[in-house]
């Protein structure tokens, strides 16, 4: 069975993106894979994050993820920073990479935009950290949305130059298991950038515990162009708003972007948007209301994270310390 690896960082409240690109995907991975999900706190502290937000988001995002379907018994949950084979395998990988193939990476670029010299070193090496978070547990298969493509390229650079330095066969490929549908949903007030939890307005993103009113309202203020809905899925990508909006309701409802526009093509974007607004209603409110209960007993999350941390440090301990002998550390 091949082993899945997967993080996503406690940063804020997981949105509609992260969820058609990542959540969903790893909820369906879990019927034939060995699968291990990580709540990746030392990614998130790249960028500052107050302390007592962070513990309460990670616990958050925990009940997210359990209320979306992730079972934690059959498979692994938990936060980075409690194992601690990611920081030791993260240095070495440091030492691995290089800083031509960082300079390369756009998100860097994207999230340090530019005043580059003020954001913190962690940001620039978080792809190696990354690479590590993989590479401690031999995963074979990474499921993420389309703008981690370029991180598990890297990811696989630095599998393979380890296995050359040290010359040795020791890392496997990665693939990366990029969803076909919404796998880059955009922000709902700009269709150019991505949707994130961690950009400023609340109003760029549906959140996974928005309630229905909460759902309406983002969207009825979703950004539009006047014209109506295309009949033709070719004049969408002119129109990157339409086309984001389209998208999402072609990935909620498990229809193509041509069944959707021979549906609602030609219809002004009122319509339109209150069909959205039921389906994304139809698979938030559930996951939301699921949420709030779970995060009725913090003790019962915090539980959960501590037994997926025991057994990923005994998967990642054996497999950080054969790295450590590798390179010639002295043990
Ligand atoms: P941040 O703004 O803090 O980086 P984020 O919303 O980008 O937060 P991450 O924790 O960086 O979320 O990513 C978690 C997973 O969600 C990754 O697999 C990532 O590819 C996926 N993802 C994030 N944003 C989107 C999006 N807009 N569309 C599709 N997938 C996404
Ligand atoms: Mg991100």
């Amino acid at each position: 069975m091949q082993r899945i690896f997967s993080g996503i960082q406690p940063t804020g409240i997981p949105q509609l993106g992260n969820y058609l690109g990542a959540i969903r995907n790893w909820v369906a991975l879990q019927r034939d894979h060995e699968c291990i999900f990580c709540l990746v706190d030392m990614h998130a502290i790249t960028v500052w994050q107050d302390p007592a937000a962070l513990r309460q988001q990670t616990l958050a995002q925990t009940a997210v993820l359990l209320a979306s379907g992730i079972d934690p018994h059959a498979h692994i949950l938990f936060n980075q920073s409690a194992v601690s084979a990611h920081a030791r395998l993260g240095w070495i990988l440091n030492c691995v990479s290089r800083l031509g193939w960082l300079n390369r990476m756009t998100q860097f670029k994207d999230k340090a935009g530019k005043d580059r010299e003020n954001h913190s070193a962690g940001l620039y090496v978080y792809p190696n950290l990354m690479a590590a978070d993989i590479m401690a547990y031999k995963a074979t298969r990474v499921p993420v949305g389309d703008d981690q493509r370029q991180h598990l390229e890297l990811a696989n650079d630095i599998a393979q130059k380890f296995n050359h330095d040290y010359g040795v066969d020791f890392f496997p490929a990665i693939e990366a298991l990029i969803p076909p549908g919404a796998a880059r949903v955009m922000s709902l007030r700009d269709g150019t950038k991505k949707m994130s939890k961690s950009d400023p307005s609340a109003q760029s993103r549906i959140e996974m515990t928005d309630d229905a009113d909460a759902i309406a309202l983002k969207i009825r203020r979703a950004k539009t162009d006047p014209e109506p809905l295309p009949t033709d899925p070719a004049d969408l990508p002119a129109r990157p708003e339409a086309r984001n909006l389209v998208e999402i309701y072609a990935a909620l409802a498990g229809m193509t972007v041509a069944d959707v526009l021979a549906r609602h093509g030609g219809e002004g974007f009122g319509p339109f948007k209150s069909a959205l607004t039921d389906v994304l209603v139809e698979t938030v409110v559930p996951i939301a209301s699921e949420t709030r209960r779970l995060l009725d007993d913090p003790e019962h999350l915090q539980t959960v994270l501590r037994e997926g941390a025991t057994r990923a440090r005994a998967i990642a301990e054996p497999v950080v310390s054969e790295v450590e002998r590798l390179v010639g550390f002295l043990k």
